[in-house]
């Protein structure tokens, strides 16, 4: 099918395409990499009067070290945040996480903003910011907050930016000292949505003591799904088989909801949060006790 007609417009500048947006109204869409926003209107899913292309504004691509955090504008490719040296660096867990989203072809396209500005809770990339308790910068014409990753998406699909506001920059503290990662996910093949995916990170002392934890799951309800109590029952313990059991369990019949579809029911989606946790949670503390 091909889209219903729309007017199109290429700002230069992100101030052009912000007063764009104002003018055109609640009917206009940004358009980044266009890898959901076409397919759905192809589809006639979505029909908006107007696209702003956000594609010409360079100041919305870039990922900067800055003191003790990253800085990404929302324009920057999903293949950049596979390939950038500063990412490989300080946000490993990100970089481990970005082959699993979809395929070469549409991460050279696709861009973290317009993934977490779609809120898909099968995506990666909101799960990432959950579990890297990143902050993103939304802007308006005559406005700019700040909003923190676990109050951004309010839903299937939806966020926290209201009519006229455009995502502009993420920021990701740097990962702390002495912090493992691991990201798994089970697709029926590479590339595909995941029916389930679980990104960890654990923080040892120097005691092996475990400080910190995050577990954060996709395709596991309406949007990514923080565990914070399994991540409870780790805190200020030396982690063994047992803890990791109880948590992989807490986390996986408790905390998360997965929904099944064609593919999977609720109850294996279930099973495999809980086997990608255990194998999640040993991978990460592998990882920290390394960096001792
Ligand atoms: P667009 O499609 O251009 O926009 C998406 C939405 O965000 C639109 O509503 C748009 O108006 C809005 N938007 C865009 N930028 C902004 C902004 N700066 N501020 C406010 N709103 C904005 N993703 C995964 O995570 N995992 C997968 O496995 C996966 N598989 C895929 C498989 C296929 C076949 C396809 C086509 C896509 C897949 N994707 C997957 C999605 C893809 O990775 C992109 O992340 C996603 O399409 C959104 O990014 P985009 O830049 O293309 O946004």
């Amino acid at each position: 099918m091909k889209p219903a007609p729309f007017e199109y417009h290429v700002p230069d500048s992100m101030e052009e395409a912000l007063m764009l947006l104002r003018d055109l109204g609640g009917d206009a869409k940004l358009l980044a990499g266009g890898q959901s926003l076409v397919p759905a209107m192809n589809f006639r899913v979505v029909q908006p009067s107007a696209l702003i292309d956000l594609n010409r504004i360079k100041e919305l691509d870039y990922v900067r070290e800055d003191r003790a955090c990253l800085r990404i504008g929302a324009m920057t490719r999903e293949r950049t945040l596979e390939f950038d040296p500063w990412i490989a660096q300080w946000s490993p867990l990100l970089k481990e996480a970005m082959p699993h989203v979809a395929h070469p072809q549409i991460r050279n396209r696709g861009t973290l903003g317009g993934s977490l500005a779609n809120a898909d809770p099968a995506a990666e990339l909101p799960v990432l910011m959950l579990a890297l308790d990143a902050r993103l910068k939304v802007h308006s014409v005559d406005s700019e907050r700040w909003v923190e990753a676990h109050n951004f998406f309010s839903g299937m699909f939806s966020t926290d930016l209201a009519a006229g506001e455009m995502l502009t920059e993420i920021e990701l503290p740097l990962q702390p000292a002495h912090t493992g990662w691991s990201f798994l996910e089970m697709a029926p093949r590479a590339g595909d949505y995941a029916l389930m995916g679980v990104a960890a990170l654990v923080t040892l002392d120097e005691a092996d003591k475990c400080t910190a934890a995050k577990l954060v799951y996709l395709n596991a309800g309406d949007g990514p799904m923080d565990a914070k109590e399994a991540v409870q029952l780790l805190q200020n313990q030396y982690i063994n088989d047992k803890l990791i059991e109880e948590a992989s369990s807490m986390a996986s019949e408790k905390e998360i909801s997965p929904f099944g579809n064609i593919h999977a029911s609720s109850d294996f989606q279930r099973h495999l949060a809980k086997v990608l946790t255990k194998r999640a949670l040993r991978q990460a503390i592998q990882r920290a006790g390394e960096l001792q």
